[in-house]
């Protein structure tokens, strides 16, 4: 298993599914189900219930829900489009690349 070539705030497209054609940034990732959770996308309604106080009302709150990596592709903020990432390696320096324009992604943020 490679790990995945999204990072948190990647700006990413759905590429499959009801919400394709969507983009958002990453909010989070979960390596070990290969999901990543993305702004705006795939929102679920969740009903709040108002058990707790007199001042919490009751409602429905919104809430993003995790996606397949395999339904989304990382746009590149140069072309401004979705594309294949590569890799370039330099010594220990593993840069993500557009295979379209060849320029370098953001580096993953620590
Ligand atoms: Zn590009």
């Amino acid at each position: 298993m490679a790990g995945l070539n999204i990072h948190r705030n990647d700006t990413v497209e759905v590429i499959t599914g009801a919400d394709a054609g969507k983009r958002g940034r990453v909010l989070r990732v979960f390596p070990d189900k290969d999901r990543v959770l993305v702004e705006h996308v795939r929102i679920v309604k969740k009903t709040v219930s108002s058990k707790s106080g007199k001042n919490t009302k009751g409602g429905i709150a919104e809430q993003e829900s995790p996606l397949h990596v395999s339904n989304v592709a990382i746009v590149c903020p140069s072309c401004s489009k979705p594309r294949r990432i590569g890799f370039k390696i330099e010594g220990d320096t593993k840069t993500r690349i557009c295979r379209k324009c060849g320029n370098a992604l953001p580096v993953k943020a620590k």
